[in-house]
């Protein structure tokens, strides 16, 4: 679905586990002009073909894997990256062309998803083997030339040590990855979760102007928010039910 100009959402609807995805679409230069962020599982715990279900909502979007020139993880977990290699290897088939989708990550995630690697694949499923490009660093990013998006990479360590959250503020849009949801906060009990550091992150979260707050998974509240009113609502309804606890 597209949300605004350049930017496409895929919420998942299945009834497992499975990541939201969002593609900043016709941004970059070159034969491969877009970016994915989190492509999420390939098969999940219920064996829901996630990954083709996915390939098939961009299709009706017109958007092609093999155009994908950069997928972005906001953190590491299976749900979120577990699709990576796939998508990689989709973005090889075009012919004659060598390059392949590169992926980004901070680099704290990398450290820590190569230190937890064993203790995730046995609390999470399948471990990803994918190896990072390039690592995102706090500050700007910007994407492409033309139809230039200037993004901000805030590092929201809580969730894991190395998740990341992207606003773009020309629109006022927040991605969260797994720190913050509609009605709900990133689970602190896996291992790299820091509760204090998720208060941090949320509490520094709420200091931007958002219109659009889009996170990585729906919660029986819902799933993106809209407005800027019931952005400040969920910021305000987050501390009240789940800081006293962290
Ligand atoms: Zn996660």
């Amino acid at each position: 679905m597209r949300l605004l100009e350049n930017l496409y959402c895929y919420i998942w609807t299945g009834k497992g586990n499975n990541c939201n995805s969002y593609l900043f679409a016709h941004v970059l230069r070159g034969d491969r002009p877009h970016v994915l962020i989190d492509p999420g599982h390939v098969v999940n715990e219920i064996n829901e073909r996630c990954l083709d279900q996915l390939l098939s909502v961009m299709g009706r979007d017109g958007l092609k894997p093999e155009d994908v020139g950069l997928i972005i993880n906001t953190h590491s977990h299976p749900d979120h990256c577990e699709a990576n290699e796939a998508l990689i290897a989709r973005s090889r088939t075009r012919p004659g062309k060598p390059s392949q989708a590169l992926v980004a990550l901070h680099q704290d995630e990398d450290v820590y998803r190569r230190e937890m690697a064993e203790i995730m694949a046995k609390m999470l499923g399948q471990q990803v083997g994918f190896e990072p490009n390039f690592y995102l660093k706090e500050g700007d990013l910007s994407l492409g030339k033309e139809n230039k998006i200037n993004l901000k990479i805030l590092h929201t360590p809580g969730h894991s040590p190395g998740s990341v959250s992207l606003y773009w503020p020309d629109n006022r849009v927040l991605i969260t990855g797994d720190v913050l949801f509609y009605g709900g906060i990133g689970r602190t009990d896996l291992p790299g979760g820091d509760s204090k550091l998720l208060k941090r992150s949320i509490e520094r979260l709420s200091e931007l102007d958002i219109e659009y707050l889009l996170p990585g998974h729906c919660t029986q509240f819902g799933t993106m928010i809209k407005g800027r009113d019931n952005v400040r609502q969920n910021f305000a309804s987050v501390r009240l039910s789940y800081f006293p606890l962290l």
